[in-house]
């Protein structure tokens, strides 16, 4: 493959974008090399400025599940964008769009639109202090709730495959409200209680983890989680930014069957464009501004062609029969792909998946179940496969700390394709 003019486009970029792109994950750092510019998708293939045509799994880190540029949305989009695109007044696709919501997750019964996942989980975290008065929260160490502060202590995502969990710039004030467990362990945040219950807020967690790669919790660690935020009057959020719609119409909550208080989205319920939510009971919902004493506001919340993108985007989720069980189906040939390849190279490896999120870590461990774990991977490992797999036109997430995703509308032989490109990208590793 000749990558002649990404390589070019990345060198005039660098000169005015900070390394050269707006978010981090993008830039090839961990994995070396340059990042490929992409003109246009379709489906479940993307072409970048080269010509190249490659099958897409990063899915622009998760909003795509129905494919790229499906007819329905872009369509919506179009429709709105003619009547204006924004108007910081009230429109009647934001009642249309919480009531969706809900009509999918019962738990969110009241909802506030944001303009991302970020705003989403700050804004959660503020309420959840707002409503309990404590200051203290929990994360998981390898978690990702967006860039704001309080979340960038042993973060996930981007943070962890460049070596960044501990960002600068994070006061010590802001840090030390931040506790931070080891995920699916769930003694560990029992023993956080017993010394601080009394100022914790809320535990905020992926209910799957796929910023650290795909993490699968223990049905009793988020068993557990619920039992101890209801002794010790702490509020449960669940960050479904990137399993909320993906995992089941309701998400993660519906898969295990455990209500949070709060739920934040974001993602899969802006079709492509920037929105976020969080939502919950009235009782909790209604301290915000302007029916309470919380702020939190947006210029921009609830606009109007990100409403369309988002509602039909959802309606395909909701509407199309079978819709998660063609997604389980196609997502399980890929992961007995890899298992396959695995074997027949003899590579170590462990492929977590749950639905369409997956991941491959290159490992000699048996199991990923935390961030200790993930972080035993052969990253170097990981990155000359994932050279291999873009040489072959798969377009993997270039990072072993990252979730890929299957769309809705890819292909049996499009997987296939993915399986033996795989296949020879191990063999390849070998040599
Ligand atoms: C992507 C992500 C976020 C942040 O969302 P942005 O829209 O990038 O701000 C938060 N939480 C989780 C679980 C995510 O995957």
């Amino acid at each position: 493959m000749n990558f002649t003019k990404s390589i070019n486009q990345f060198d005039r970029a660098r000169k005015s974008l900070p390394g050269g792109v707006n978010s981090p994950a993008r830039a090839f750092k961990s994995v070396g090399g340059n990042p490929v510019f992409i003109t246009r998708a379709k489906g479940a293939k993307m072409w970048d400025i080269d010509g190249n045509e490659y099958i897409d799994y990063v899915s622009s880190w998760g909003p795509m599940i129905v494919g790229h540029a499906d007819e329905r949305v872009i369509k919506a989009i179009t429709e709105a964008a003619q009547r204006g695109t924004s108007y910081g007044a009230p429109t009647v696709g934001e009642t249309d769009m919480a009531e969706q919501i809900k009509k999918m997750k019962p738990s969110m019964d009241i909802v506030r639109m944001v303009n991302s996942g970020t705003e989403a989980c700050m804004s959660a975290l503020r309420l959840a202090r707002g409503y309990t008065g404590r200051n203290k929260f929990i994360k998981f160490e390898g978690c990702y709730h967006g860039h704001a502060d309080s979340f960038l202590i042993k973060a996930g995502s981007g943070a962890l495959t460049l070596g960044l969990p501990d960002s600068p710039g994070v006061t010590q004030g802001t840090a030390q409200d931040t506790l931070t467990a080891r995920y699916n362990d769930l003694e560990g945040v029992a023993k956080l209680f017993e010394k601080h219950g009394d100022d914790i807020a809320a535990i905020i967690l992926e209910p799957v983890v796929g910023n650290m790669g795909v993490v699968i919790p223990d049905k009793e660690f988020l068993d557990g989680l619920r039992g101890l935020t209801q002794k010790y009057g702490t509020l449960l959020i669940f960050d479904e930014v990137m399993t909320g719609f993906r995992l089941a119409k309701g998400g993660a909550q519906e898969h295990f069957g455990i209500t949070p208080d709060i739920t934040c989205l974001g993602k899969i319920i802006g079709g492509g464009l920037p929105v976020g939510a969080y939502g919950g009971p009235k009782e909790i919902m209604e301290k915000l501004a302007p029916a309470g004493p919380i702020y939190q506001a947006g210029t921009l919340s609830g606009n109007p062609l990100a409403m369309a993108a988002g509602l039909a985007t959802l309606k395909i989720i909701d509407e199309t029969p079978g819709f998660h069980k063609n997604l389980e189906e196609k997502s399980a040939r890929l992961e007995k792909g890899f298992r396959d390849n695995l074997q027949q190279t003899g590579h170590k490896g462990v492929v977590n998946r749950v639905g369409s999120m997956i991941t491959l870590f290159f490992t000699k461990l048996n199991t990923v179940k935390s961030f200790d774990d993930a972080n035993q991977s052969d990253t170097g490992k990981f990155g000359r496969y994932f050279k291999a797999m873009l040489e072959q036109g798969i377009y993997l997430p270039p990072s072993q700390f990252e979730a890929a995703f299957i769309p809705a509308c890819i292909t049996d032989e499009e997987i296939d394709k993915t399986v033996e490109a795989s296949l020879k990208a191990m063999e390849e590793l070998k040599s």
